[in-house]
C-alpha cells in the first residue's frame, strides 16, 4: 500500500471516528435533553401535587379554627332586610381565626330568653358565602299563628328583632349541616327557595359568583309579594352582572305596587309547572330550600319528572313534611310498639300517628330539650336503653352509637329512652 492510500484511509477512519463521536455526543445531549424534559415534567407533576395539597392543607386549616361547644360572637351589624326579616353579622368575640364552611350550612345558637326555665337552641342559615371577617345569618320574625289563637309569636325569632342590638354577646355552635353545594364542581345547578329559605341558597349563590362564576345557575325564588322579597337588590344586581345567573321570581300574592317585569317575573306559586317550562331539561343537581308544603310539592313533581331522588338536596327549617324514600336498612316503624321513658317512668304505645319520638315524648309529658326539630342540631339526642330505632332522614349532626335524634327517630322494635 503507497503512503496515498495510507493517508487516504486515515482520514476516512478519522472522519469516521469523528463523525461517531459526534453521534454519540448528540444521541448524549439528546438524552439529557430529554431526561431533563422528563424531570421537568415530574417537577411539574410534584409541584401540582404539592399545589393541591396545599390548597387541602389551607382549607384544614380555614376549618381548623372548628371549635366544640359553644363560642361567643358579638353582632357586629344589623341590617335590615325586609319588614320582617334583618340580617345579623357575627365576628367572633375572642378575635381569632373565622373557619370556613360549606355554602348552605347553619348556625346553632343557645339563647337565654326572659322566661324560659332553661336556654332555647335555635338554628340559623349561613346567608353569605364563606368570609374570613364575619358570619352573617338573616332571621324572620315568626308571628303567632292565626289559627291558634293562644300561641305566643315565635320565641327566638321575635327576641333577636327585639331585643338584640349592636355589640350583644351570642354563644354559637360552629357551623354544621349536611345541605351545602360542592364548589368544586362545575355542573349547573337549580336553586329553588321558598321565602326565608334564600338564606342558604343566597349563601351558594355568592359563592358560585366569587369562585366559578361560569358555572350555570337557575335560581327560581317565590314569595308572597315585594314586602316579602328579601335579598332582591344583590340578585338583581349579581343577574345583570353575569347571564350565568338566570333569575325566576314568582309571586303568589302580588301587591298593588308590586310591578310585574320589574320587581318579579311570574304571578303565581313557584311549581313544577314554572320549572318543566324554563328549564331546558331535568338533568340538574337542585337544592331546596323553603316551607313545608312548597318542598313537599317541588319535591314530588321532580320525581315525577324522572330527577332522580339523590339530586334533589333539601333544607327543611322545621320538622320535615317531604318524606324521603325510608333508609334500605331497617324494618318499616310497626303501628304496635310500646315506647318507654326510663328517667320519668312513663310507658306510651306507637300507633304511627306522632311524627317523631320526640313528638311522643311531648305529647306525654316527657320533657326532652329540642331545638331544630329538623335533626341538624342535636339538642333532642337521647340515649337508647334497649331497643331499636332508625331515622327518618340523614342526620345533620353526628350521632353516637346507642343513641337518637328523637325529632327525626321512629321506633323498630319496642324501645326505652333514656328520657
Ligand atoms: C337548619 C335550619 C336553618 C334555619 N335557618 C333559618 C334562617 O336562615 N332564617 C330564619 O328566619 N329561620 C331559620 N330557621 C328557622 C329557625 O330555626 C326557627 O325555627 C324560627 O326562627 C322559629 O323559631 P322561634 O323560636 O321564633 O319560634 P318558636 O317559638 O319555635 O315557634 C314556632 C311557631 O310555633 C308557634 N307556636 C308556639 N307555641 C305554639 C302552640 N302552643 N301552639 C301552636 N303553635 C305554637 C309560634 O307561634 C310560631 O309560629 C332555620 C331552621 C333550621 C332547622
Amino acid at each position: 500500500m503507497d503512503l496515498a492510500k495510507i493517508i487516504s484511509l486515515s482520514g476516512v477512519v478519522l472522519f469516521l471516528l469523528v463523525t461517531v463521536n459526534l453521534a454519540l455526543l448528540l444521541l448524549t445531549t439528546l438524552r439529557r435533553a430529554m431526561a431533563l424534559g422528563e424531570q421537568r415534567r415530574l417537577d411539574g407533576e410534584w409541584f401540582s401535587e404539592r399545589l393541591a395539597l396545599a390548597r387541602l392543607q389551607l382549607k384544614r386549616q380555614e376549618n381548623a379554627g372548628s371549635w366544640n361547644g359553644n363560642r361567643k360572637f358579638e353582632i357586629s351589624r344589623i341590617v335590615k332586610e325586609s319588614v320582617d326579616a334583618s340580617s345579623f353579622y357575627l365576628v367572633p368575640h375572642d378575635k381569632k381565626p373565622l373557619p370556613s364552611f360549606l355554602p348552605g350550612q347553619f348556625l346553632t345558637f343557645e339563647i337565654d330568653v326572659p322566661g324560659q326555665r332553661k336556654r332555647v337552641v335555635r338554628c340559623y342559615s349561613l346567608s353569605d358565602r364563606p368570609r374570613p371577617d364575619y358570619y352573617r345569618v338573616t332571621i324572620k320574625r315568626v308571628p303567632a299563628p292565626t289559627a291558634v289563637p293562644a300561641a305566643k309569636p315565635g320565641l327566638v325569632s321575635n327576641h333577636f328583632h327585639t331585643a338584640f342590638k349592636v355589640g350583644d354577646i351570642l354563644d354559637v355552635k360552629a357551623p354544621g349541616g349536611g345541605f351545602f353545594l360542592d364548589t368544586s364542581r362545575l355542573t349547573p345547578v337549580v336553586l329553588l327557595a321558598g321565602g326565608v329559605g334564600i338564606t342558604p341558597i343566597m349563601s351558594m349563590v355568592n359563592e358560585i359568583m366569587a369562585v366559578t362564576p361560569q358555572r350555570e345557575i337557575w335560581l327560581f325564588l317565590g314569595v308572597r309579594n315585594g314586602s316579602e322579597h328579601l335579598m332582591k337588590e344583590p340578585l338583581e344586581q349579581l343577574a345583570r352582572t353575569n347571564d350565568r345567573l338566570r333569575l325566576h321570581v314568582s309571586y303568589s300574592q302580588p301587591a298593588a305596587t308590586d310591578a310585574q317585569g320589574r320587581d318579579y317575573h311570574h304571578a303565581g306559586r313557584l311549581d313544577i309547572s314554572l320549572l318543566r317550562e324554563k328549564l331546558p331539561a331535568n338533568n340538574f343537581d337542585y337544592f331546596m330550600c323553603g316551607p313545608g308544603p312548597m318542598m313537599a310539592d317541588l319535591n314530588e313533581g321532580l320525581l315525577a319528572w324522572g330527577v332522580p331522588e339523590e339530586s334533589i338536596h333539601l333544607e327543611a327549617f322545621g320538622p320535615a313534611s317531604v318524606k324521603r324514600t325510608a333508609p334500605p336498612t331497617g324494618e318499616p316503624a310497626s303501628p304496635q310498639l310500646k315506647v318507654s321513658f326510663s328517667r320519668t317512668k312513663k310507658d306510651a304505645a306507637w300507633d304511627g300517628q306522632a311524627e317523631s319520638l320526640l313528638d311522643l315524648a311531648l305529647a306525654e309529658g316527657v320533657p326532652i330539650a329540642y331545638g331544630c326539630r329538623a335533626g341538624n342540631c342535636g339538642t333532642c339526642k337521647t340515649a337508647i336503653k334497649s331497643g331499636k330505632a332508625k331515622h327518618r332522614k340523614k342526620p345533620g349532626c353526628e350521632v353516637e352509637a346507642g343513641t337518637c335524634l328523637t325529632c327525626i327517630a321512629l321506633p323498630e322494635s319496642d324501645l326505652s329512652l333514656d328520657a
